[in-house]
C-alpha cells in the first residue's frame, strides 16, 4: 500500500489548504486509504467563484483559435498522465481497469472533440435584406459550475470543461467525494494551460454542491447525478435564474422481440447492463422479453452471467470489479432481497477471485431475477448495480407500453433480427438515446449522437454541436440601415 494521496484546494492556479478533510478508501480493500482530500469551506467555494469570474472577463476575449489550443495542449497533458490516472481511478472508484482506462480516454476525446467541432460552430450567423442587418452571435455564459458524480468522473468532468472552455466560460468543478482523486489532478494538470481562475476545483461534503449552485455569479449549473439531487440543483440554481444542464438517472429498458433467440442476444445484451458492475446511468436495468420464452432467456442469461469472475479492479483475473459505496452497497443488496421475499425466482452468480478479501470491499454477485410484478420495486426504480430482472410480455404493443411507463427517459434498446421493423419500433421509445442491436455501443464511438435523457432523466444534451451549445448564449444584433443612407 502506498501513501495517501493528500489533496489540497486549488483556486486560482493556487494550493489552498483547509483546516477539515476526509478520507477516501479502496472500495475493492476497504482498509486501505488511497486519499485524503481537504474540504472546502463556503468561503472557499466563494474564492473560487469569484476567481473564475475574473478570469471569464480575459478568457471571453482570447479569440477561439487560441481556445482551442489551449484544449488541444490540455488533452495532450492529460495523454501524459493517463495510465497513472486511470490506475488511481480503480484505487477509489473500484472499477475495473480496463473501464477506468475508457473513462480517461472518454475525458480526453471529449476536450479533443470540442476543440475539433467549436471554431466552425461559434461563428456567427448573418442575414440581410435592404432594410437590416441581423448578426447573431454564439457568447459564452460566464462561470459554470460542473457537478459529477463518480461513476465515470473523468469522462462526464472533461464532457463539460471541454465545451464550457471552448465557448469562452470559465469553471468550477466540484467532485464527488467518492471519486474526488483522479479528477481533481487530472484538473490540476490542465488548468495550468489556461488562465489563472480558468479552471478551479472544489472538494468538499454537502454543503458544498448547493454554495455552488446558489452563488450569483455563477450564470450556469452543468450537473450529473441522481435524479433527486438535480431536482435540488434545479431549485438552487433557480433563485438567481441560471441556467441548468441536467445528466440524471436512468431506468433503460431493453425489448427484445419474439423473431430472435436468446443464445444470439444474451452476450451482447451482457455487455449492456454490467459494465462498472451496472453503474452506468445508461446500463440496459430492465429487460423485456416474450412471456413464452422468459424461461429460457433466464436459464440463457444466468449461464453467461455466472461466468463473472468477481474481484479487484486492479487483479487481472477480475471481470467484474466491486460496487463503489456503501450507500449504493445496501441500495442494492435491500432490492436482491426484497426480490426474494416478493417470491422472485433470484439467481446470485458469478465467482469471487479472492474469497478471503470479499468482506473487505463492497463486492456484490451479479444477480439475475424474474418472477417479479411488472411494478416491482426492482422493475420500477435505478437499481444502480449488478441486477437485472427480466420480464415478460405478451405482445410488442404491451413491451412499448411497459417501457415507456416510466419517469425516467434516459437510455433504451431493442433487439431483434428484422431490424427495419426494430427501428421504426425504435421512434416511439419514449427516451432520449434508442440503440437497435446493442445498447451504449455505437462504432461511430457516439460522436454523432447528442447525449442525455427526457422526463426527469434530465434537461439539454451533452456531446457535438448540440451539447456545445448548451454553453452558449445567443445575441441577436440588428442593424436598420435605412437612418444611414
Ligand atoms: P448524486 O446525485 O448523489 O451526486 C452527484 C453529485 O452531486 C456529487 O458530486 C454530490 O456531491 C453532488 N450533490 C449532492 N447533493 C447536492 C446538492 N444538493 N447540490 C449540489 N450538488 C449536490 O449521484 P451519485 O454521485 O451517486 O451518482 C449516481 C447517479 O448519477 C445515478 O442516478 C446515475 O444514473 C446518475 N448519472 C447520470 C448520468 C447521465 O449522464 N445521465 C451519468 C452518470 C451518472 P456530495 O455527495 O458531496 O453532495
Amino acid at each position: 500500500m502506498n501513501e495517501p494521496i493528500r489533496l489540497r484546494l486549488r483556486i486560482e492556479n493556487s494550493e489552498v489548504t483547509t483546516a477539515e478533510s476526509f478520507e477516501v478508501r479502496d472500495p475493492g480493500r476497504l482498509s486501505d486509504i488511497v486519499g485524503i482530500v481537504d474540504v472546502a469551506q463556503p468561503s472557499h467555494v466563494g474564492q473560487a467563484v469569484e476567481a473564475a469570474h475574473r478570469a471569464f472577463k480575459e478568457w471571453r476575449q482570447v479569440p477561439i483559435s487560441e481556445r482551442v489550443e489551449c484544449l488541444v495542449a490540455a488533452a495532450n497533458a492529460l495523454e501524459q498522465r493517463a495510465a497513472e490516472l486511470a490506475t488511481l481511478l480503480v484505487l477509489e472508484q473500484g472499477m475495473l481497469l480496463r473501464d477506468t482506462r475508457r473513462d480517461v480516454n472518454n475525458g480526453i476525446r471529449s476536450l479533443r472533440e470540442m476543440a475539433s467541432i467549436a471554431p466552425a460552430f461559434l461563428q456567427p450567423e448573418q442575414f440581410e435584406d435592404e432594410e437590416s442587418l441581423v448578426r447573431v452571435e454564439k457568447m459564452p455564459r460566464g462561470v459554470v459550475a460542473a457537478i459529477v458524480p463518480w461513476n465515470a468522473p473523468l469522462g462526464l468532468t472533461m464532457g463539460k470543461v471541454g465545451p464550457a472552455l471552448a465557448a469562452g466560460n470559465t469553471i468550477v468543478v466540484k467532485p464527488s467525494p467518492n471519486a474526488p482523486l483522479a479528477v481533481s489532478l487530472a484538473l490540476h494538470t490542465i488548468a495550468a494551460f489556461f488562465p489563472p481562475g480558468a479552471v478551479n476545483v472544489v472538494n468538499g461534503d454537502g454543503d458544498v454542491g448547493p454554495t455552488l449552485t446558489r452563488h450569483p455569479l455563477v450564470r450556469m449549473v452543468s450537473f450529473t447525478g441522481g435524479t433527486r439531487t438535480g431536482k435540488s440543483v434545479m431549485a438552487c440554481a433557480a433563485e438567481s435564474v441560471k441556467n441548468v444542464a441536467l445528466e440524471l438517472g436512468g431506468n433503460d429498458a431493453a425489448i427484445v422481440l419474439d423473431d430472435i433467440e436468446p443464445e444470439a442476444v444474451v452476450p451482447e445484451l451482457i455487455k449492456g447492463i454490467f459494465p462498472r458492475s451496472g453503474q452506468v446511468c445508461y446500463a440496459i436495468k430492465r429487460v423485456y422479453v416474450p412471456a413464452a420464452k422468459l424461461d429460457r432467456f433466464f436459464d440463457t442469461l444466468c449461464a453467461a452471467v455466472d461466468k463473472f469472475r468477481i474481484g479487484h479492479g486492479l487483479d487481472e483475473r477480475s471481470t467484474l470489479a466491486p460496487m463503489n459505496n456503501l450507500q449504493q452497497f445496501e441500495v442494492v443488496q435491500g432490492l436482491i432481497r426484497r426480490a426474494r421475499e416478493a417470491g422472485a425466482t433470484v439467481a446470485e452468480l458469478g465467482v469471487p477471485v479472492d474469497p478471503s478479501t470479499w468482506n473487505d470491499g463492497y463486492y456484490v454477485r451479479p444477480t439475475v431475477v424474474k418472477g417479479l410484478a411488472k411494478d416491482a420495486e426492482l422493475v420500477q426504480s435505478e437499481q444502480f448495480g449488478p441486477v437485472i430482472p427480466l420480464v415478460g410480455y405478451d405482445s410488442e404493443e404491451e413491451a412499448l407500453q411497459l417501457a415507456n411507463d416510466s419517469e425516467y427517459g434516459l437510455g433504451s434498446s431493442i433487439w431483434a433480427r428484422d431490424t427495419v421493423h426494430a427501428l421504426a419500433l425504435s421512434s416511439r421509445v419514449e427516451a432520449g438515446i434508442t440503440f437497435v442491436n446493442s445498447h451504449a455501443r455505437t462504432s461511430l464511438g457516439e460522436a454523432r449522437m447528442p447525449f442525455g435523457g427526457i422526463k426527469q432523466s434530465g434537461i439539454g444534451r451533452v456531446r457535438t454541436e448540440v451539447g456545445l451549445a448548451e454553453f452558449i448564449e445567443y445575441h441577436a444584433i440588428s442593424l436598420n440601415r435605412s437612418t444611414c443612407r
